[in-house]
């Protein structure tokens, strides 16, 4: 941390500047300019940097090393590559996740996961407690629908992914599901992240609607922290002043967290954009920025599905897009 003092402040302000810092457990480096100091605080301990920049004479306090550990690539230089049952995602491996907002029926996910299966998807997707903005909207078929996705996907050997919302559901989610989602209303819902920490299966951590790059890290970090080194880290769209689309899709996101973290960076182009014709463009597009892996909506009638039947694909529209994505990944040297 670099605490920046204000030009020509007194020799007494900056002593007591620097009693504060030892007194909280850093050494001070001290860099005298013509009419300016500088002083270094280095050391291991959390302090809130607005306590520094309250004392008299402090101009501006720069963070200077970063607040996550775990999720950072100076932790583990090499990608991390989850996984599932020999289904990779991460480090040049693209995942391909596809599936309904949520789980209807029986025959809904069977429909759905067989077209699916045939164009070549291992990982089925499907909401069973769905976080939606009215109480009065349908809230997922609870462990029912779990059930069918176990059953569904065991039938054409796939795996499963649904949204986890409370921590006392999660015994629950271990029995049925192979990677659980946290989805990104509950990002921050930091007692859930940290029973996560505890599992050993994947989190598919969302971004939140309004989060920062580095809160999403954070939030990775809580999962890691406790110990549950597989992260997959989902891009779906922020909210910003536009309102043609759900929401703003992040591409930029991507580069960005892969410098920074280790973990792999998939991206929800259905949630991003809310409307199925955007969804083959930000899924190329995504792809070509190197993302490690897409999470596609798809239903196998998106005219009568109880929800986000705007943004699913139809079936045949999705393996047409299957195709044209491993294209564009065969030209960037990497595999679905
Ligand atoms: C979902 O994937 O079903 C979902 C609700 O997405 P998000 O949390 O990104 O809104
Ligand atoms: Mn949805």
């Amino acid at each position: 941390m670099l605490i920046v003092m204000q030009p020509r402040t007194s020799e007494d302000n900056i002593q007591k500047v620097i009693a504060f810092i030892k007194e909280k457990g850093f050494d001070a480096h001290v860099s005298n300019g013509e009419n300016q100091t500088v002083i270094g605080a280095v050391g291991k301990k959390l302090i809130d940097k607005r306590d520094i920049e309250l004392l008299a004479g402090v101009k501006e306090v720069i963070r200077i090393s970063s607040p996550y550990k775990l999720v950072s690539r100076v932790f583990k230089p090499e990608n991390t590559i989850i996984d599932v049952k020999g289904i990779k995602i991460g480090g040049g491996h693209i995942g391909m996740i596809a599936g309904p907002c949520t789980v209807e029926t029986y025959e809904q996910m069977d429909a759905t996961a067989a077209k699916l299966s045939k164009a070549g998807v291992k990982v089925l997707r499907g909401g069973a407690f769905k976080p939606r903005t009215s109480p009065y909207a349908f809230q997922g078929l609870g462990e029912e629908g779990l059930k069918i996705m176990r059953e569904v996907a065991d039938k054409y050997d796939m795996l499963v992914t649904s949204e986890v919302m409370e921590v006392n559901q999660i015994p629950m989610f271990l029995k049925y599901v192979d990677i659980l989602q946290v989805g990104a209303r509950n990002m921050q819902n930091f007692n859930l992240l940290k029973s996560l920490g505890e599992i050993r299966k994947p989190v598919l951590l969302k971004r939140g609607l309004s989060a920062t790059i580095e809160e999403w890290l954070m939030s990775a970090e809580y999962i890691m922290a406790g110990g549950n080194r597989e992260v997959i880290l989902c891009e779906r769209g922020i909210r910003t002043f536009e309102h043609i689309k759900r929401n703003t899709l992040d591409i930029s996101a991507i580069p960005v967290v892969q410098k920074i973290s280790h973990l792999p960076v998939v991206v929800d182009p259905s949630h991003a954009t809310g409307l199925r014709d955007k969804v083959a463009p930000m899924s190329m597009a995504s792809i070509a920025a190197g993302a490690d892996g897409l999470i596609i909506e798809v239903h196998n009638s998106p005219e009568t599905a109880i929800c986000d039947g705007a943004q699913s694909l139809y079936p045949e529209q999705f393996a047409d897009l299957f195709n044209e994505l491993k294209a564009l990944a065969n030209l960037l040297k990497r595999t679905f």
